[in-house]
């Protein structure tokens, strides 16, 4: 018997000798060892019996666990977001896996169809010589004022009536007249950005007039002016274009009155970026 004991170390020794029940008869210091080494048992145990359940076992195991509702709740969004994430690539879409992942992650930021831009910087900014509320970028504002003297030279009375927006301007624009008037925010963004999502806070849009017509004022009848006419056929050379055709792509209402300067590197990328 002693033989046989020396070779078990001294802490299990004991407890093997002195009682069949060794937790319940001996002091908290063994019992807790005792405990320790059948968790230890069954825990090993337990991972055998995990580690030979076949995988297609294993993967069913959480389901029944979840109550039936929300199991079938979480399914369905699961297969949603499934379904979402592995939609098919753009028709235009050549690009590896690498190159989509980067596109997403570089994504400009909209909201309600307007994209998200930075505000100028203030002391960048020039008024046009006609309406000094208004003011461009230096480069916007010298084509702007070339526009004006030329479209005044071939007949056509052009000006302007809001060029760079701050927050505050478009909060206005945006919140304020949409409780003004009682309107859906869907409705509201059909004419308006909300507040840092305006083309106007990057200092290169502009909303021409005709100042023979100010019932047209930033309506869509100033398509029909003179002024208008001219701009269609010129503002291209001057870097001008219109931001919101008719039928654009981000669903923003026709805006005749509305062009933006797309003229140079910083203009190009930040209407142009994605
Ligand atoms: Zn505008």
């Amino acid at each position: 018997m002693a033989n046989f004991t020396d070779d078990i170390p001294e802490a299990r020794r004991e407890t093997l000798i002195s009682s069949p029940e060794p937790s319940l008869a001996k002091p908290a210091s063994n019992s807790t060892a005792w405990i320790l080494l059948v968790i230890a048992i069954l825990g090993l145990a337990g991972a055998g019996i995990w580690w030979f359940k076949p995988w297609t076992s294993v993967v069913d195991i959480p389901e029944p666990v979840e109550p039936a509702a929300t199991g079938s709740a979480v399914a369905a969004e699961q297969a949603i977001a499934a379904s979402e994430t592995a939609a098919p690539p753009a028709p235009d879409s050549a690009s590896t896996d690498s190159a989509s992942e980067n596109s997403e992650s570089n994504d400009p930021v909209s909201l309600l169809g307007h994209r998200q831009y930075a505000l100028a910087d203030t002391n960048s900014l020039v008024a046009i010589s006609t309406n000094a509320m208004v003011r461009l970028k230096p480069e916007a504002a010298q084509k702007v004022e070339a526009m004006i003297a030329d479209a005044k030279a071939a007949g056509a009375h052009l000006d302007v009536i809001s060029g760079f927006r701050s927050l505050e301007d478009q909060q206005y624009l945006f919140f304020d007249l949409k409780a003004e008037r009682g309107q859906t925010t869907q409705t509201r963004a059909e004419v308006s950005a909300p507040p840092g999502y305006s083309e106007h806070h990057t200092g290169y849009a502009i909303d021409f007039i005709d100042g023979t017509q100010p019932a047209t004022d930033l309506e869509v009848s100033f398509e029909g002016t003179p002024a208008f006419r001219w701009l269609e056929e010129n503002a291209a050379y001057y870097g001008f274009e219109l931001s919101f055709p008719k039928g654009n792509d981000q669903n923003v209402a026709y805006e005749p009155w509305h062009w933006r300067y797309v003229g140079n590197q910083e203009s190009l990328e930040l209407f142009y970026q994605d």
